[in-house]
């Protein structure tokens, strides 16, 4: 089947969308992106999606070319038409085509406005949720401005590279000693029953499931502390694991080839996801 994506007001076959070569998102990385998961058919926390993309867009000083509830309705045709199941919703804007020039181009320059599908059968049962995922720890070198969701990717794609090479599914970053987070996932850790978890700054990306998922946990009464953490400590936790819209809640066994705790899938980490499983799909839109 021929996928159906959204550019610009109008649902394409996926081989007759075209962007300019002049758009400022493939010379620059100006535009920013979201990543909605989608499950039975229902998007996953999109309201926290949107709302994020909402601020990336003002913080980078870019018009925000879509409502929230346009934005909902291009979201569940893209679900109807591609009939996806299980999978995701790929969402990017960027500030549009013009003349190369740093300088950002006239306000009225129209906006390219981009979502495509991924079907992803069975994506809330990922098996790695019982065998725990393997990270290495790598050096953060990105830019300053992690909260805002741009399309920059280059570093944690290099990131993800490096992984594979080491055998690993994913690097997590370090800076000045601490745990930044994940390639594509906020980072945590479990010590005496205690979730931690980097504060939110511009150092990290303000994850939509992060926040769910510490709601839920204060929700259900579990110790929750927002701070950074430094690599040392995440060797010698009792748990480790990460979330994003992707992969929901997914422990972490290893880290540089160490075990966390005594290796396995511990108590917290299953708890969480399927708290946030529940929740989330009885939310779901
Ligand atoms: N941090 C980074 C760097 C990410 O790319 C992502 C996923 N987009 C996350 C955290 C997790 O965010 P979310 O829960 O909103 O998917």
């Amino acid at each position: 089947m021929t996928r159906t994506v959204y550019l610009n007001g109008q649902y394409l076959p996926e081989d007759e969308a075209k962007v300019s070569i002049f758009d400022r998102g493939f010379l620059f990385a100006d535009g920013v992106y979201e990543v909605t998961s989608v499950l039975d058919g229902k998007l996953i926390d999109f309201d926290g999606h949107a709302t994020r993309l909402a601020r990336s867009l003002g913080e980078l000083e870019m018009g925000n070319p879509i409502s929230k509830e346009d934005l909902l309705e291009v979201h569940r045709e893209l679900v109807r038409r591609n009939d996806i199941g299980d999978g995701l919703i790929y969402l990017q804007i960027t500030r549009g085509a013009a003349d190369r020039d740093f300088a950002y181009p006239a306000e009225d320059t129209p906006q390219t406005i981009v979502l495509f599908t991924q079907s992803k059968p069975g994506l809330a049962e990922n098996p790695m949720a019982t065998t725990g995922m393997k990270v290495i720890s790598i050096e953060d070198q990105r830019w300053g401005r992690r909260d805002i969701k741009t399309v920059q990717l280059l570093y944690p794609s290099m990131g993800k590279m490096m992984a594979k090479a080491a055998g690993a599914h994913d690097a997590w970053m370090v800076e000045d000693g601490k745990i930044t987070e994940g390639t594509s996932n906020n980072a945590y850790i479990v010590k005496n029953g205690k979730i931690i978890t980097r504060n939110l700054g511009t150092e990290i990306l303000h994850g939509i499931t992060r926040a769910a998922v510490l709601r839920f946990a204060r929700e259900a009464q579990m110790e929750v502390e927002e701070r950074a953490f430094t690599l040392d400590e995440a060797k010698a936790a009792d748990e480790a694991f990460i979330t994003s819209a992707s992969s929901f809640v997914m422990p972490v066994v290893e880290i540089d080839g160490a075990p966390v705790g005594d290796g396995k899938v511990g108590r917290v980490a299953p708890r969480l996801r399927e708290i946030y499983l529940d929740e989330s799909r009885k939310a779901a839109v």
